[in-house]
């Protein structure tokens, strides 16, 4: 592909570095235009769900919290426990699975819309930064004085630690929930010394990320940039410059690009999109506005930059929506529709008997033989459970349990020890297979199989 005699040399090190190893700090231009606008406003929806996902409740769960400390998760309202490692197994095959084929055929479509690191920083951090340097930094800071230019920097430094220290807490409130979130915020320091210097630090890694680090955390530290290289081919979606029609570039050239570099002032991450596909190039669609407008006042058609694949460049056929889209889109909805089934399908209750250690059957009398098992039982729900428990396919069976857990509390676990009675004529062998039964009003919530040990028969 056509790069004005560039060569693939400046593939060599990130655009971010000089050829001394030193970080050059790229001053991006506020973009403008119709793309900057739909990105605003996906932006905010998503801040929207960050800020509620874990306030608003459905049937009493949080819509999203990943309660670490009690070892359980409400995903959209659903609880999902530890001890559901099947269900776990499948959340990660399927977002992995989610990624790959959502990479391969949109592309960076993540990193430029809905990523928390780009969304904090070039809808919220980028734009006070704006507000307090302007757009064209330079021209300012050439006219004002040196005490001006000192205030408006503490105060735009100022701005970046309360918006880390808000995003600190919108964070923990994901794993802590909105009450807690409020007693550790409300409660003296002295309380809560540990969790205060968590938050302190986690407020400061945010602040050196948005004031310092910045595009230097999509180009060196996210390992799903890094994988862009190897899931993207020719037919994937990418924000990409139409070489075809923009070459020769040059005022003077027959080109449609007049190479005036609006599309590299605009960028985030500094690169020039008209080399070609470039890991740095997270698809903020900046580059696409900015072009727009050069082409709207040199009286050209607009998209000279745009959402296309490189296979749609060379064809001259623009390709988003293909067969490959279509099917790829269709297995990641039948993948999710699997997923939201088996959670729905999933028991409330999770029951486990387990033979306790050391002990081998009892002859109680002449025609009955015990086993010693402990149980544990966990309610999953937000409700109170009244359970029962039936020994399936066995008339003469007993079950006799050393405490009361018949009322199960919401979300709480309970241990008993069990002891299970057989007359001898129903045992099937050394070992017999048993199935106990869990019921709430005759309705079967779980079932648990063991091994009843006997005597030889
Ligand atoms: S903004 Fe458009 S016209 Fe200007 S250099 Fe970039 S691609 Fe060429
Ligand atoms: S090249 Fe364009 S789409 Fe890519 S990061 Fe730069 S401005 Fe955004």
């Amino acid at each position: 592909m056509e790069n004005n005699g560039k060569g693939e040399a400046f593939r060599n090190r990130p655009i971010n570095i000089d050829e001394t190893g030193n970080r050059k700090r790229i001053l991006a231009k506020q973009p403008k235009g119709i793309w900057y606008i739909r990105r605003t406003v996906v932006a905010w929806i998503c801040i929207a769900f960050l800020i509620l996902a874990p306030i608003l409740k459905i049937n009493g769960n949080p819509l999203m919290l990943f309660d670490i400390a009690n070892r359980k998760f409400s995903l959209f309202a659903n609880i999902i426990w530890v001890q559901d490692t099947f269900i776990l197994a499948l959340i990660m095959l399927v977002i992995v699975i989610c990624i790959l084929l959502f990479t391969v055929v949109f592309g960076r479509l993540w990193c430029g819309w809905a990523c928390p690191q780009t969304i904090f920083m070039e809808m919220i951090y980028r734009r006070v930064e704006y507000l307090f340097d302007g757009n064209l930094r330079s021209k300012r800071k050439n006219e004002e004085d040196a005490l001006s230019r000192t205030f408006r920097l503490i105060g735009k430094h100022i701005s970046f630690v309360l918006i880390s220290v808000v995003i600190t807490n919108i964070f923990v409130m994901w794993f802590t929930g909105p009450d807690k979130l409020l007693q550790i915020i409300t409660s003296p320091i002295s309380e809560n010394q540990l969790g205060f210097i968590f938050m302190a630090g986690i407020s400061l890694f945010y602040y050196l990320v948005y004031a310092f680090f910045r595009e230097q955390i999509c180009t060196f530290f996210c390992p799903y940039g890094r994988l862009q290289g190897v899931l993207l081919d020719s037919k994937s979606i990418s924000v990409i410059y139409d070489y075809k029609r923009g070459e020769p570039r040059g005022a003077k050239n027959e080109g449609d690009c007049i190479d005036c570099a609006q599309c590299i002032a605009v960028c985030p991450t500094g690169i020039d999109i008209k080399d070609g596909s470039q890991f740095e190039c997270i698809n903020c669609t900046a580059c696409i506005d900015e072009c727009n407008i050069v082409m709207k006042k040199i009286k050209k058609p607009g998209n000279l930059i745009r959402f296309d694949s490189f296979h749609g460049i060379e064809t001259g056929k623009r390709s988003i929506a293909n067969a490959r889209t279509y099917a790829y889109t269709a297995v990641l909805i039948i993948l999710i529709f699997i997923l939201a089934f088996t959670i729905s399908k999933r028991s409330s209750i999770d029951i486990s008997v387990i033979r306790m250690q050391g002990t081998m059957y009892q002859e109680i009398d002449s025609v009955t033989v015990s086993n010693i098992y402990n149980m544990k039982i966990i309610n999953k729900t937000n409700m109170t459970k009244h359970i029962s428990f039936k020994l399936e396919d066995m008339q003469g069976g007993k079950l006799e349990f050393s405490n009361d857990i018949s009322n199960l509390e919401k979300e709480k676990t309970s241990q008993t020890v069990l002891m299970i009675k057989i007359p001898k004529q129903e045992l099937k062998g050394k070992t017999t297979n048993l199935t106990i039964g869990v019921y709430e009003e005759n309705i079967l919530l779980s079932t648990a199989t063991i091994n009843f040990i006997g005597p030889q028969k």
